[in-house]
C-alpha cells in the first residue's frame, strides 16, 4: 500500500489507527473537523476495564479487550501517570451488595477470565486504597485493568503522529464519499472513523452523563467501582485533583445537559464510597454520546478505497489498541488477530 492513508475522525478510534499506521511507515493524514475536543473520545471516563465489565456486557468484552492496558503501555511506553496508569482497579460494594461481587466472580469465572479477580477484604483494600481504610469490607481488585485519561491521551497522540511524520488537520470537515476523487483532499485510502456521523453502519447514540469533580482532599490511586444494583458508580482519578465519577447509560440521542435526577444519583452514589467528596468542587457536568450498534458491537467495514472503523459503544479505551492493529494489517493485506475477525465485516478491501 504505498497511497496516503486518510484518517477522518481524530476520537480514540481514529487517532489510534493512525499512530499505529504512521509508525508502520505510512503516509497518514488526520482530518478532524473540531479542534481536537470533539465527538464521544471528550467525554469517556478512560477505563481499560475488560473483566470488571462484565456486568455490562459478554464475555467476547473481556476477550478483546483481555490485554488492553499492557497494549496501551507498549504503544506509549513513557506515557506518565496521569495520562496512563495500568496497576488496577477496585471494585467494593456495601454489605447489602456483597452478592454482586460474587456474582461478578461467577461471571469472570464462566468468562475464562477468573484468574484475573482477586477477592480482597478490608486489609487488602486499605492496602491498594488507604482512602477507603475502614470504610468497605469486601471488594474485588483487578491487577490488569487500568486507565487513560482521554483529553491528555489525546494531545499526547496527536504529538506522537506529529513525532512520527503523520499530518493533522484540525477543524476541517471533510466527506469521503465527496473528498476522495483523484486530486481532492482524500486521495488515497481513507479509514473513515467519524464515530456517530458516520452514514450506513446502523449506529445509534446513548447518552452518558458524568460529573468531574475536583477533590484535591480526597486522593484515589486507582479507578474505584461500587457494585450496586440500580447506582452502579465508577470514580476514576485523573491529574491536579480531578476525579471523574461516571456515568449513566440512557437510550437517548439528546443533547441536552445532565438531568438533575442523574446527577443527584451519581453524587448520592459518590457520597457512599466517601463523605469526603461532599467537600469537591464541581467542574464539569457533561455529556457525551456513544456510538453503538444493535448488538453493541465494534465493526471494520470496507468501504470504498478503505475501510470504517465504529461501533466502539462505551468501551472505545479500551479496544483501540487491539482494532488499530487490526485496520492496518486489514490494509496490509495481512492476516489480522482472530479475536478481532468476528468484528470485520466480509467483503473484498478494495485498498
Ligand atoms: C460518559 C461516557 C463514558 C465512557 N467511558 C468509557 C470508559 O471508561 N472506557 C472506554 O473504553 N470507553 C468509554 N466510553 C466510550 C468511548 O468514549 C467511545 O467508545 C469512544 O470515544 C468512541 O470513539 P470514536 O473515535 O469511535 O468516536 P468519536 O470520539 O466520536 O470520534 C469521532 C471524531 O470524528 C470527528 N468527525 C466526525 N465527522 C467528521 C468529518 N466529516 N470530518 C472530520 N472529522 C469528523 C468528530 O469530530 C470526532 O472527533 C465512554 C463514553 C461515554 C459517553
Amino acid at each position: 500500500m504505498s497511497s496516503t492513508v486518510h484518517v477522518v475522525g481524530a476520537g480514540i478510534a481514529g487517532l489510534t489507527a493512525a499512530l499505529v499506521l504512521a509508525r508502520r511507515g505510512h503516509a497518514v493524514r488526520v482530518w478532524e473537523r473540531s479542534d481536537g475536543t470533539g465527538g464521544c473520545t471528550h467525554h469517556g471516563g478512560g477505563m481499560l476495564a475488560p473483566v470488571s465489565e462484565l456486568d455490562h456486557g459478554e464475555a467476547w468484552v473481556a476477550d478483546l479487550g483481555h490485554d488492553s492496558a499492557a497494549r496501551w503501555r507498549a504503544l506509549l511506553p513513557d506515557a506518565p501517570r496521569e495520562v496512563l496508569a495500568t496497576d488496577g482497579l477496585l471494585v467494593v460494594a456495601h454489605r447489602p451488595e456483597w452478592p454482586l461481587l460474587d456474582e461478578h466472580v461467577d461471571r469472570a469465572v464462566r468468562a475464562g477470565h477468573g484468574a484475573r479477580v482477586e477477592r480482597v477484604d478490608a486489609a487488602g483494600i486499605a492496602a491498594r486504597e488507604p482512602l477507603l481504610a475502614g470504610r468497605f469490607h469486601r471488594g474485588l481488585w483487578l491487577a490488569g485493568e487500568g486507565r487513560v485519561d482521554p483529553r491528555r491521551l489525546r494531545r499526547v497522540l496527536l504529538r506522537e503522529l506529529d513525532a512520527a511524520g503523520a499530518t493533522v488537520r484540525l477543524g476541517v470537515e471533510v466527506d469521503p464519499a465527496r473528498d476522495r476523487r483523484r486530486g481532492g483532499p482524500l486521495d488515497g485510502v481513507v479509514v473513515d472513523a467519524r464515530g456517530l456521523a458516520a452514514p450506513d453502519l446502523d449506529l445509534r447514540p446513548v447518552r452518558g452523563e458524568y460529573v468531574l469533580l475536583r477533590a484535591p482532599a480526597v486522593t484515589l490511586r486507582h479507578p474505584v467501582r461500587v457494585a450496586h444494583p440500580r447506582y452502579p458508580l465508577y470514580a476514576i482519578p485523573r491529574g491536579e485533583g480531578l476525579v471523574y465519577v461516571g456515568a449513566t447509560q440512557v437510550e437517548s440521542g439528546h443533547e441536552g445537559p445532565p438531568q438533575a435526577r442523574s446527577v443527584l444519583e451519581l453524587l448520592s452514589a459518590l457520597y457512599g464510597l466517601h463523605p469526603a467528596f461532599a467537600e469537591a468542587e464541581v467542574v464539569e457536568l457533561g455529556v457525551g454520546h456513544r456510538p453503538a450498534r444493535p448488538d453493541h458491537r465494534p465493526v471494520i467495514a470496507p468501504r470504498e478505497g478503505g475501510l470504517a472503523l465504529n461501533g466502539l459503544f462505551r468501551h472505545g479505551f479500551l479496544f483501540a489498541p487491539v482494532l488499530a492493529e487490526a485496520v492496518a494489517d486489514r490494509l496490509e493485506g495481512r492476516a489480522i488477530d482472530p479475536r478481532v475477525s468476528p468484528f470485520v465485516a466480509e467483503a473484498a478491501c478494495a485498498c
